[in-house]
């Protein structure tokens, strides 16, 4: 690894499966590339128990997330919640989530999303550890959810952080952090969020992949398979800092900070 502050991609889908093959190199090439730690993204009960399974085998390198995405509400059984109850106070998991609202696909019914976002905010507040926090298409509704939880949370981070100017305002104005991924390196749909980031201070800045998905791009050579993984996560830091009119080294440095001071991870 290079003599910089490590990275940390506090958002990466590492349980997937389209990284059984070759997940070992995945967690190299992240190391290789100045990514040292990886906050892997339970989004299902099962994908969290995968989750654990990772950070056991690679202690030093992963943490993980417990959570039901909203996609999955409908999953969010009193059976389940009782297991993702037990996950969340593993000492692997360092967040809760993802949880929250996606009205963009609706996948789970509203009632059914609203219900599981409440569920898993309380449960954080339980486990007294910070959560991770998805939302598409529903900022009205989420924000008056959380509303009711801020006060009682451990903080949060506004993951994969796509929307404008007034959104994130609104969760900066709640002490959240905001997690920025490859969306910014799109030329068009990400042109947006080029201006959002000059707006978000330097100590609320978290990024991530958010691999496999959201490979950014304007990568060159473009992988063959288009499957994203942690190793391009420098690649988003520069276009962060680009935007910013910021060094990546600083910036680097700042979002390690974060990520430690969210998380308590990683500690050194
Ligand atoms: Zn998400």
């Amino acid at each position: 690894m290079s003599s910089q502050a490590p990275l940390v991609d506090i958002g990466i889908n590492l349980a997937h499966d389209s990284y059984d093959a070759d997940r070992a190199h995945v967690i190299e090439r992240a190391h290789e590339a100045g990514v040292g730690f990886l906050l892997v993204t339970g989004s299902s009960v099962a994908s969290t128990r995968a989750a654990i399974g990772l950070v056991q085998a690679r202690p030093n390198e992963l943490r993980c997330t417990a959570g039901v995405h909203p996609h999955h509400a409908s999953d969010l059984d009193a059976t389940a919640l009782a297991e993702l109850t037990q996950l969340a106070s593993a000492p692997e998991v360092i967040a809760v989530g993802e949880c929250g609202l996606d009205y963009f696909r609706n996948f789970s019914p509203h009632e059914a999303q609203l219900d599981a976002f409440r569920r898993q905010l309380e449960l954080a507040v339980r486990v007294g550890k910070p959560v991770f926090l998805h939302q598409r298409d529903a900022h009205e509704d989420f924000l008056s959810v959380l509303r009711d939880y801020r006060a009682s949370l451990a903080g949060g981070v506004a993951h994969c952080f796509t929307a404008g100017l007034a959104e994130a305002r609104a969760y900066l104005d709640m002490d959240l952090y905001i997690g920025i991924t490859g969306w910014i390196c799109d030329e068009r749909r990400g042109q947006h969020l080029r201006e959002v980031v000059r707006h978000i201070p330097a100590d609320r800045l978290l990024v991530e992949t958010d691999g496999p998905y959201l490979l950014p791009r304007d990568l060159k050579p473009m992988p063959k398979d288009r499957r994203n993984e942690p190793m391009y996560l420098p690649h988003v830091l520069n276009a962060i800092a680009q935007a910013r009119g910021e060094s990546p080294d600083v910036l680097r440095k700042a979002t390690t900070q974060n990520a430690e001071r969210l998380f308590g991870w990683p500690t050194h």
